[in-house]
């Protein structure tokens, strides 16, 4: 059970990032700053702890989440280059992920390394970015039951179009995994009317088949952002939780996090249960280590002021 423990600060690793050698610098840099939870993809998970573990560190001073998304998500897409590329490199200036390559003299999306944010796409202007979505739902559920892994919490990421495939894919997963979930949605396809409505059929379908576990929510503001330390990249998210924070689980907020968050938060009174940092943070710590440990301390900070 999560019931009890204060998490601060959840480091989104981005669970279309696959690249091990990548995740497995970041987080151990992150945990030894003293973040509280790393959320990844299934497929890195397992790579991390064996890091974390031959480095002598106990695995249960961090929580662990594991990602997965429904097919229709935002965070199921990958970038694609295609032949209409002219090799200009405007693209590869605006990856935060580094996901775009030179290989033969050709560019390319290292897939691996894509979070699908769509930024290439906006500045090609020869519609030489196709976008498209991979399904790995299911059987990224089916990964995380290696009883090798510790995991603390799934989240489920379900901002698609249709509310019926929502509650059945739910549905699906309550029956056939036991354990904490958090779902992570956004306001893309529903109002405030719709999520809060939705949230609660969420909830009744967990308790029916996960009484003895918690539920928590992960309220999605500017998904797959562009990874600067702006104000507005955090409204969106800032307004989502103030829509929402009455409502009795505790709740993260992501999408366009960064130093700012901070400031907002004061401003407007609010206190989250927990801050999920993402590209912002991924970003610092390539270019500015220094600031990717301040950060952790800004936040902590933030939470142990009354
Ligand atoms: S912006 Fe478009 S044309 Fe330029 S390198 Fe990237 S894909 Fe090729
Ligand atoms: S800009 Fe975004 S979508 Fe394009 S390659 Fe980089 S991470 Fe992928």
């Amino acid at each position: 059970m999560l019931k009890g423990t204060c998490l601060l600060f959840k480091l989104i690793l981005g669970l279309g990032n696959k690249d091990i050698e990548s995740v497995k610098k970041i987080s151990t840099f992150y945990i030894k700053n003293g973040i509280d939870m790393i959320d990844c993809s299934a497929d890195t998970i397992l790579e991390i702890q064996k890091n974390l573990k031959a480095d002598n560190f106990d695995l249960n001073r961090v929580k662990f989440c594991v990602s997965v998304a429904l097919l229709g998500d935002v965070h199921t897409r990958k970038a694609k280059i295609n032949k209409n590329c002219v090799q200009c490199s405007n693209c590869k200036n605006v990856c935060s992920e580094g996901a775009i390559e030179k290989f033969e003299n050709k560019y390319r999306v290292n897939s691996l390394k894509c979070s699908g944010c769509g930024h290439c796409e906006v500045v090609c202007k020869h519609r030489a970015v196709d976008i498209y979505n991979y399904n790995s739902f299911f059987a990224d559920i089916e990964t995380i039951k290696n009883p090798e892994i510790k995991l603390d919490i799934l989240e489920l990421h379900l901002s698609i179009k249709k509310k019926k495939k929502i509650l059945e894919a739910f549905s699906k997963v309550c029956k056939n995994y036991k354990g904490n979930i958090s779902v992570c949605i956004s306001r893309k396809y529903f109002g405030n009317e719709k999520i809060n409505k939705l949230i609660k059929e969420l909830k009744n379908i967990f308790d029916m088949y996960n009484p003895n576990f918690e539920f928590m929510l992960q309220l999605d503001g500017n998904s797959v952002n562009n990874a600067n330390d702006e104000y507005s990249s955090n409204l969106e998210a800032l307004a989502f939780y103030k829509q929402f924070s009455n409502l009795d689980y505790k709740i993260i907020i992501s999408g366009g996090l960064n130093f700012k968050t901070i400031e907002l938060l004061k401003l407007f009174g609010l206190k989250p249960y927990g801050l999920a940092f993402g590209s912002y943070a991924r970003k610092l710590f390539n270019s500015d280590k220094t600031k990717a440990s301040d950060l952790v301390l800004e936040v902590r900070k933030f939470y142990s002021d009354n």
